[in-house]
Order: C-alpha cells, then structure tokens, then sequence
C-alpha cells in the first residue's frame, strides 16, 4: 500500500464521514467543511489526477456527480453548488489522489470568490491556440 491519504481512507485505515459508496467510488465529507457539507468524489482505485485518469474512470468516477450532488442539495438546502477539481499543485491540487470537490453555496457571505479574469479577445490568437488544442486531442 502506498503513503496516500485517500487511498487508506478508501481501505478504511483512516476514518471517514461517508456518503456515499459503491465498489468504484467513494464520496466522504472534507475535512475543513469549506461550507457546510464540503464532499469529496474520489475514484478508489489510485490516480493521480484527472490529467492522469483514463477515459473509463473518468466515466465512471463523474457519473457518480448528479445523484450525489443532488443529494448534497437536498440534505443542506444549499441554493447552489460549486463543483471543483485541482489538478497539480499550481492549481491547489495538495492530495495526489484525483478528487473532485463538492461546495455547497448558501449565500453571497459564505466566504468563497471564485473569479476568473478577464482579458481583452484577440479573436486571431484565440482560433490558433484553439486548432493548437484540438490537434492533441488524443483520438
Ligand atoms: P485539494 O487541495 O488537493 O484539491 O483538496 C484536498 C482536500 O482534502 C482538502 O480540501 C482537505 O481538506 C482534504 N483532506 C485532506 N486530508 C483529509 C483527510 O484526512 N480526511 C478528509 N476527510 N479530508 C481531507
Ligand atoms: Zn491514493
């Protein structure tokens, strides 16, 4: 067994506040309850993230999302959600276990800004960088 947090909370060597579970997946409360309810979706088979992940995991781990994320709705009340995932630690990513967050949002004073910067459109750089990524799209 490997030194992975989720991956002995998977095994059950570290105790979890569980939500849901199938023999894929496993959904358990985050620790630091960004908002009340704060979940984790994980696939239990250990991938580093979803730049990682295989077209198959990845299917089975975010088919999982809607019912759960629905369920989280329903037991908060939360009036909406947001639906996160780091991947690599530029981008906040601290457990090296692929997960995918689920923050319920109750209102504007819950403490969480999320914001993307906007930047001026240039059109011409936009449709080169976009045929740049379309050409590694893997088949
Ligand atoms: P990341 O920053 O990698 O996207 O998110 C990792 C999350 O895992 C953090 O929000 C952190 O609170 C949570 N976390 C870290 N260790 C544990 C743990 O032992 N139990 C639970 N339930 N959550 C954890
Ligand atoms: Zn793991």
């Amino acid at each position: 067994m490997n030194d992975c947090i989720f991956c002995k909370i998977v095994a059950g060597e570290i105790p979890s506040s569980k939500v849901y579970e199938d023999d894929q997946v496993l959904a358990f409360l985050d620790i630091s309850q960004t908002t009340p309810g704060h979940t984790l979706l994980i696939p239990k088979r250990h991938v580093r993230n979803v730049l990682e992940m295989e077209a198959d995991l990845a299917s089975t781990t975010f088919s999982r999302l809607p019912k759960i994320a629905r369920a989280l709705q329903k037991a908060t009340n939360a009036v909406g959600m947001n639906i996160i995932n780091n991947n690599e630690e530029i981008a906040g990513q601290t457990v090296f276990h692929a997960h995918i967050h689920l923050v319920p949002r109750y209102d504007e004073k819950d403490g969480i800004k999320i914001e993307y910067t906007e930047h001026e459109p240039d059109f011409e750089a936009l449709g080169k960088l976009a045929a740049q990524i379309a050409n590694e799209v893997e088949a």
